[in-house]
């Protein structure tokens, strides 16, 4: 008989989980003003919120944490770090900074003037809240096929390249800083990008002389899909698929946080020195000293064994397919979810399980909190609410996908944990058309809403 997939490490320490009632949670999301952010860690039983900061270290991270060096400047757990950044992505300058959008803020004060434009793949809301807080525009040119969650296309992440070309005819390269490659796409539902299209959008920038940075967050889920999907690189090890990656690439930001799999930690790798130099100048403001920009040593140590081991084809695979089977699982109950299936998170269409809630009264977080109700599973909305108002009419946006997002976080649950979120979520679509209405906002934030936001049942 042909062995079944299993996964590819064990499991050294635990943490128990917390059962509760239908009861106790009915009354703890109404305390929550019935936002998600807002319930208590241990009134979640299953926690899809993101897979962000939430992964498990393995035990050679747990050992790199005790020789973290927490020297002010020089600290060897830097080295390490940096030279592991550099013999994975090639990039011969570095700067740690605490996480993600750190390292955004870090670069951005270099390269992103009032009045510029950045074009790219479905920018990640903090990438285009830190190039419009600049006063500066995100101009979206990924593929049209992205946002459509039935049409199955290996790899919905990649950009438009006529798109791409528009924008850098009907500007001046002096106002486009940079050209953004988010790999994978999160915002288009962790879709990955191809090496052609990595290539061809690196060519066409040169043509115009503007530099590619690559938004990393996911890079190594990217180097998996490539290898899967991607002829000329079936034989490749995910490591030479990585390098190859970032052939075409100038700059990269990093959040650590997701393929670095620490709970905190971030960085920009640069080709050249001239920006790597004006940006410490912003590290030291904003982050800390060079060589540890907002983090601690031993966080540093950990990365640098993180980003060694998450390269490697065995952990992703058993990454991969867990997200896989969880949506394979609610396919196969009929939940309409977007295909295909991403590298971190399953999408549900909200729109396509609760059409009976009037869309004011935001379906994608009622399926959410109907979710919790059933089995103490928390996911996110990312929908009308995300959306935030009109900065000009003040009116409510209704993005064109309503999605309910379930991340997983990497190595932390087991698949009778997917079992059980998969039968959770199906006992709400048995019953969906007797869900018939949702959640008025009783008080909201001005920007980024969602995530202090208070409802009341509509
Ligand atoms: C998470 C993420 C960021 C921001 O990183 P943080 O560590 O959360 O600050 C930026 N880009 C992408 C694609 C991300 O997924």
């Amino acid at each position: 008989m042909e062995l079944p997939f299993s996964e590819s490490y064990r499991i050294k320490t635990t943490e128990a989980l917390k059962r509760s009632t239908k009861e106790e949670r009915a009354a703890w999301i109404k305390e929550a003003q019935y936002n998600l952010f807002k319930l208590k860690s241990d009134a979640v039983f299953i926690d899809m919120l993101t897979d962000s900061g939430t992964g498990a270290m393995s035990n050679r991270q747990w050992a790199a944490i005790m020789t973290g060096d927490e020297s002010y400047a020089g600290a060897s757990s830097f080295h390490e770090l940096k030279d592991t950044v550099k013999s994975i992505m090639g990039f011969d300058y570095f700067l740690p900074t605490h996480q993600g959008r750190a390292a955004e803020n870090v670069l951005f004060s270099v390269l992103v003037k009032e009045g510029n434009i950045v074009p790219g793949n479905s920018h990640f809301d903090t990438t285009k809240g830190h190039i419009e807080h600049r006063k500066a525009k995100a101009v979206d040119c990924t593929i049209d096929e992205a946002f459509d969650t039935t049409i199955d296309h290996p790899f919905k992440g990649n950009l438009d390249l006529e798109k791409l070309e528009k924008v850098y005819k009907d500007y001046p390269k002096e106002q486009i800083p940079c050209c953004i490659v988010t790999v994978t796409c999160n915002s288009s539902g962790g879709q990955p990008v191809s090496i052609q299209n990595m290539k061809d959008v690196y060519a066409l920038s040169k043509k115009y002389d503007i530099p590619v940075l690559y938004d990393s967050a996911r890079f190594a889920e990217n180097a998996y899909f490539i290898k899967l999907r991607e002829e000329p690189y079936k034989d490749w090890s995910i490591k030479e698929i990585v390098a190859e990656m970032y052939q075409y690439a100038d700059y990269a930001t990093m959040s650590a946080k997701k393929d670095g799999v620490v709970n905190i930690g971030g960085f920009i790798g640069f080709k050249d020195e001239e920006t790597y130099r004006q940006a410490c100048t912003f590290s030291i403001l904003f982050e800390g000293y060079v060589t540890y920009g907002g983090m601690s040593g031993r966080d540093m140590a950990a990365l640098a064994v993180g980003l060694d081991e998450n390269t490697e084809f065995d952990y992703l695979e058993t990454r991969i397919k867990q997200v896989e089977y969880l949506g394979k699982k609610l396919m196969e109950y009929g939940v309409p979810i977007q295909y295909p299936i991403g590298g971190h998170a399953i999408f549900v269409d909200a729109n396509k399980v609760l059409p009976n809630v009037p869309k004011e009264e935001f379906r994608a977080q009622t399926l959410g909190i109907e979710l919790y109700l059933e089995g103490g599973v928390r996911g996110v909305e990312i929908g009308a609410l995300l959306a935030d108002r009109d900065p000009v009419t003040r009116e409510n946006r209704y993005p064109k996908l309503e999605l309910l997002r379930l991340a997983v976080a990497r190595r932390v649950y087991t698949d009778n944990h997917m079992d059980y979120i998969a039968a959770a979520l199906k006992n709400v679509y048995d019953r969906r058309n007797e869900i018939t209405s949702g959640f008025n906002i009783t008080w909201e934030a001005p920007i980024m809403r969602h995530f202090t936001i208070e409802l009341d049942k509509a």
